[in-house]
Parts: C-alpha cells; sequence; structure tokens
C-alpha cells in the first residue's frame, strides 16, 4: 500500500476530497513533496510559520530543550524554564494589563479558557461572538462560531451565547451588564479577510467598559506581525481584557495561550482550586520553539518588511487581475500579509488553486487554499520572511491560472 493508500484507509478524515500532497521537506518558504515537486508555500501551515519552515534558530532552540527535558508534570505545578521566559517575553510586549499567561496546548483551547475565565471572573453567563467569526472547533468554541452551517450538526451547544453582525454600530447596544464577554477576532480571518471599520472596534471597547463586560480578542491567526504592527489591535486604538494567541505563537510547534491580568486570571487558581488545567499547555518544547521565533520576529525586525510585501502582492495581483475583462476581475482584500483575492464562486477559486499545485513555464508550483467562510477567495498568508522574488513568482503563476481559468 502506498502512503497515500493508508492515509484515506487509517488517518482520520476531515473531507471527502484532501488535497493528498505527501511533504517530505519544508524550509523557509518552500515545501518538497514526495514526488520531488517543489512549492512557494503562501499559507505557511495556515499563519503558523511566520519564521519560516525551520528557522535555524528555532530548530537549535527545539534541539537544546530536547537535551534538558521533554514533558515532567502536568501544566501549572512546575517552574519550567521555557514557560517562564516565554511568558515574560510576550508580557513585556504587551501593553501593562495583560501580564498573566495561560499557556494552552491549541489555540480552541485559548478560547474554552478565555470563555471560562470570563464567566468564573464576572459572574455572569452571556457571552456574545459575531457572525462569520472562528475560535475553533471544540464544543464551546464552536458555540461562539459565527456560522450555522457548522453549529447546526452538533446542538444543543452552550447556552446563552448571542451572535451580533462584526462592524454594526447598533448591534453593540444588545451587550448588557448580564454579558460575561464579547469575543471577536480582532481581524476576521476565515471570514476572508475583514478587518473592523469606521471605529467599530473602539465602539465594541467603549460599550464593553460600559457594562463592566470583558473583552476577548482572538489573534490567533492575525498576531505576531501578520497584519504589519506586531498585534493587530494596535491599529485600531484598543487593548483587550483578555487577549487569545495560538499558531505562531509555538513557531511551528502546538501552543495557545489566554493572557489576561494576573487579578483577573487569579480567580482560576481557587473556588474551585484548578478551574482550568490542562496536561500538555505550555509543554517545555513547544515553548523553547516559540521563544526562539518570537527572538526572530522581533531581531530580523520581520514585522517591519510586511506593509511592502503586502504592497508588492496587491500590485502584481491588481495587474493579473487587470488582464481579466472587467466583469472577471477578482476583489482583493489585505491586511498585511493576510490576504484574500475574491473570485464569483469557489469553483473558480478551487480550479485556481488546483492549478497552481503544479509547476509549469510560467515558474514554480504554490501551495495555497480558501477560507471557511468565504470559500471563493484565495488565501495567501505566507511566512513573514517570504523574499520578493518569491512574491513575484508566486503572483506570475496565479496571473497565468487566472487567464487560463477565465478562458476556460
Ligand atoms: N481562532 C482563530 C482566529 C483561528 O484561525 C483558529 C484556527 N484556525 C482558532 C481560533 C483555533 O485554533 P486551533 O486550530 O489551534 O484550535
Amino acid at each position: 500500500m502506498t502512503n497515500r493508500e493508508i492515509f484515506l484507509r487509517n488517518v482520520a478524515q476531515t473531507s471527502e476530497a484532501p488535497l493528498c500532497l505527501e511533504i517530505i521537506r519544508a524550509e523557509g518558504c518552500k515545501l518538497f513533496g514526495a514526488d520531488g515537486s517543489e512549492y512557494i508555500d503562501l499559507i505557511g501551515g495556515i499563519s503558523v510559520c511566520n519564521v519560516g519552515h525551520r528557522h535555524p534558530r528555532v530548530i537549535e532552540a527545539i534541539k537544546e530543550q530536547l537535551d534538558q527535558y521533554l514533558h515532567i508534570m502536568v501544566y501549572g505545578e512546575l517552574v519550567q524554564s521555557p514557560q517562564v521566559k516565554y511568558a515574560q517575553l510576550l508580557t513585556q510586549h504587551l501593553p501593562e494589563n495583560l501580564n498573566s499567561v495561560f499557556f494552552t496546548a491549541s489555540g480552541s483551547e485559548a478560547t474554552e479558557g478565555a470563555m471560562k475565565l470570563a464567566k468564573r471572573y464576572s459572574n455572569r453567563t452571556q457571552i456574545i461572538s459575531f457572525k462569520n467569526s472562528y475560535h475553533g472547533s471544540t464544543q464551546g468554541a464552536l458555540s461562539v462560531m459565527g456560522s450555522e452551517y457548522w453549529q447546526q450538526a452538533f446542538r444543543p451547544l452552550l447556552p446563552d451565547v448571542l451572535q451580533l453582525k462584526y462592524n454594526h454600530l447598533d448591534d453593540l447596544q444588545q451587550i448588557t451588564e448580564r454579558t460575561a464577554c464579547v469575543i471577536a477576532e480582532t481581524i476576521q480571518a476565515e471570514a476572508g479577510v475583514n478587518p473592523p471599520k469606521n471605529d467599530w472596534l473602539k465602539a465594541l471597547r467603549k460599550r464593553c467598559d460600559e457594562t463592566g463586560t470583558l473583552l476577548v480578542l482572538d489573534e490567533i491567526q492575525c498576531g505576531f506581525g501578520r497584519n504589519g504592527t506586531l498585534w493587530a489591535f494596535e491599529q485600531f486604538g484598543v487593548v483587550p481584557d483578555i487577549l487569545l494567541l495560538g499558531k505562531a505563537l509555538g513557531g511551528g510547534m502546538p501552543l495557545g495561550a489566554f493572557i489576561a491580568d494576573k487579578k483577573i486570571m487569579d480567580v482560576l487558581s481557587y473556588d474551585p482550586v484548578l478551574g482550568h488545567i490542562n496536561t500538555f499547555g505550555g509543554h517545555p518544547v513547544c515553548c523553547a520553539a516559540g521563544l526562539a521565533a518570537f527572538h526572530v520576529l522581533l531581531d530580523e525586525q520581520l514585522v517591519n518588511t510586511v506593509k511592502e510585501k503586502e504592497q508588492l502582492f496587491v500590485s502584481l495581483l491588481t495587474q493579473a487581475s487587470e488582464a481579466l475583462p472587467v466583469a472577471q476581475h477578482p476583489v482583493i482584500r489585505s491586511c498585511g500579509l493576510m490576504i484574500a483575492v475574491a473570485f464569483e464562486n469557489f469553483e473558480k477559486n478551487k480550479q485556481v488553486i488546483d492549478g497552481l499545485l503544479k509547476a509549469t513555464a510560467a515558474g514554480p508550483a504554490v501551495f495555497t487554499d480558501w477560507f471557511l467562510f468565504a470559500a471563493n477567495c484565495l488565501r495567501i498568508a505566507p511566512p513573514l520572511t517570504i523574499s520578493a522574488d518569491e512574491i513575484r513568482l508566486a503572483c506570475k503563476r496565479i496571473a497565468e491560472q487566472m487567464l487560463l481559468v477565465n478562458a476556460s
């Protein structure tokens, strides 16, 4: 049997049509396939590999930690230096009120922990989220997901959850003194790149302050420089009460976190004691990797390169779209290196995605994807280390595929 056949038989499937590419190595912005194919990676594990695949400093840090210890004890009991150093560095780069880090093993668990923290701290039960938001796939996180399509098969979900429209000022009045927390992505990612507009986020912050509601911002996808500032909330003049991190947090290893003020966070330690616990949260190897990746992000000043790279992408994609008849021009939305190219429908997008997977005379194969709530949009969220040449090559291939698909 081939690996592909075993994958389809013995590895649980999440769709009826997995891509089934077998990747045997990844380096920087490139993936290498078992069949000898080379891909420019335009999605970096869905916003995980911000410093590129296998950055030497990340690999070095992992190796060093392997020589010290792997797992030694459930989270929260022992002083483990990779956790301590990482929590210290993260909080040094966050506003003063975000000073206590609860490490988890995934982004979904960060969402779960934050919702529990908000309920416990406020003694309230209602949780408010927004249409087209994604906060994870576990039951609690699914309860605040902004999509009936993904929720309906799994009801009943958490009670007392209300969904409002993102970017709608009027809806904010529905936040009241019985709302424990409002959870929002600072920039909605799976909606196909949807940033907050016209001071809506400021109005949300104000309404939360008026009602004593905790504001939870999910930067699991948009954090760590992806949008041109270290944290996306910096661009909108607000600071959350609880920040959710994941994906790039682990530098390619599984790691999540919810971060709050110590006086809020401390309620998880009594009544009941061990109010939120896990075995693998803040795994020492993951923290060592994440810490090294964060140092790379800072030392290589990658965040400062994002806007320029975004502009190069957008100008090349705009040129590519202008080669099509006006009615076929895709809409391009971008927030730093989180870019969506919106085609008329999923079928067109999928044809482009599939076409990009094979090298042609125009350039190498390109690996990309669509968005959960915007299946007509091509996802571009490469490692922040992507070079101008790689951007040019990838865009040449996208231009070629757009023309081909349009002519078909
Ligand atoms: N929030 C956002 C904004 C996400 O993009 C994701 C993952 N796509 C999650 C939460 C959940 O993270 P995980 O898949 O690590 O559970």
